[in-house]
C-alpha cells in the first residue's frame, strides 16, 4: 500500500505554536522533507524529533519530488514542512502536493500556524472577504503594476514583504492606491510583536522611524474601507447617529448603504447589534 504525504504546518515563530497532531506526524514520519534542513534541524531538535531530513526546495523539487514520490510508493510516510508555517503558502510544495495526488497518493493537510492568517485574526481589518496575493515584485515598476491589478481587488488584500523593502512598498501604495488604511503585522507570535496602523503615508512614517527589520504582513484596507475612513464619519457613527435620531434599524442600513455605498445587508447586521446595546 502506498505511503501518504503529510503537509505539516510549524511555527512562525513561537514554539509553542506546534500542534501535538504535528509533533505526531513528524515523530512517526518515516521521512521529513524540508526547505532548509539546517533551519529545520534546530526545531526538530527542540521537539526531540530524530526521523530523517531531507531537503526539499525550489532549485531541486523536480529531482527530490520523484525521489519523495518512489518512497510513498514503496508504502514510506513522508511529511512536508517549510522554514515557518504552512508549506505551500508562499513556500515550495505545491508541485509535490499536485503530482502525489495525480499519482493517486494521499495527501493530508495538517494545519497550523500561517502568517497571512494570523495577521488577518489580529489586524482589524474586514476579513469576510480577502485576497493573498503573496510577495509584491522587487522591481518598482512591476510593483507598480502589481498594486494596480489588486486596485479593484475583492475585500482587504494581504501581502508578504521583506523588511527591507517595506518603505518602497508603502510609497507604492500612496502612489498607485492613495492614502488606503494598512496594517504591517510585524514579528507576529515573536517578543516584540506588533500592529503599526493608519494611512499608508503614517505607517511607513512609524516603519521608518526604527520598524524596518523583522518579519511582516502587509494588510491593505478595501478601497471602500478607506473613502469611510478619509471622508468623514465612519459607517458606525453614521449608523449610531440615524439609530439616535429614532430610524428603524432597516432605514438605518439603507440611509447609510446611500451615503457609503456600503452593503446594506451588512449595515444591518451591524445595526441590529447596535440596537441592542442602546
Ligand atoms: N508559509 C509561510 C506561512 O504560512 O506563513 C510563509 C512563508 S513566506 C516564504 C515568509 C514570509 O511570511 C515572510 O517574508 C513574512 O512576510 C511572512 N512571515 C513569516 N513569519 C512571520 C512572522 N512571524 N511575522 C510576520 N510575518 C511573517
Amino acid at each position: 500500500m502506498a505511503g501518504t504525504l503529510y503537509i505539516v504546518a510549524t511555527p512562525i515563530g513561537n514554539l509553542e505554536d506546534m500542534t501535538f497532531r504535528a509533533l505526531r506526524i513528524l515523530k512517526e514520519a518515516d521521512l521529513i522533507a524540508a526547505e532548509d534542513t539546517r533551519h529545520s534541524r534546530t526545531l526538530l531538535a527542540h521537539f526531540g524529533i530524530t526521523t530523517r531530513l531531507t531537503s526539499y526546495y525550489d532549485h531541486n523539487q523536480k529531482l527530490k519530488g520523484d525521489l519523495i514520490l518512489e518512497m510513498l510508493h514503496a508504502g514510506k510516510q513522508v511529511a512536508l514542512i517549510s522554514d515557518a508555517g504552512t508549506p505551500c503558502i508562499s513556500d515550495p510544495g505545491y508541485r509535490l502536493v499536485r503530482d502525489a495526488q495525480a499519482a493517486g497518493i494521499t495527501v493530508v493537510p495538517i494545519p497550523g500556524a500561517c502568517a497571512a492568517i494570523t495577521a488577518l485574526s489580529a489586524g482589524g481589518l474586514p476579513t469576510d472577504c480577502f485576497t493573498f496575493a503573496g510577495f509584491p515584485p522587487n522591481k518598482e515598476g512591476k510593483r507598480r503594476s502589481f498594486l494596480a491589478a489588486l486596485a479593484s481587488a475583492q475585500g482587504s488584500v494581504v501581502l508578504y514583504e521583506a523588511p527591507h523593502r517595506l518603505v518602497a512598498t508603502l510609497d507604492d501604495i500612496v502612489t498607485v492606491l492613495g492614502e488606503r488604511r494598512v496594517v504591517v503585522a510585524r514579528e507576529l507570535t515573536k517578543l516584540h510583536e506588533e500592529f503599526l496602523q493608519g494611512t499608508a503615508s503614517d505607517v511607513r512614517q512609524q516603519v521608518q522611524d526604527g520598524r524596518e527589520r523583522g518579519e511582516v504582513v502587509l494588510l491593505i484596507a478595501p478601497a471602500d474601507a478607506t473613502v469611510q475612513q478619509s471622508e468623514g464619519p465612519t459607517a458606525e457613527e453614521r449608523l449610531q447617529a440615524a439609530l439616535t435620531k429614532g430610524h428603524t434599524v432597516k432605514e438605518a442600513a439603507a440611509l447609510v448603504a446611500a451615503a457609503t455605498g456600503l452593503p446594506r445587508r451588512e449595515l444591518y447586521a451591524k445595526a441590529l447589534l447596535m440596537r441592542e446595546r442602546l
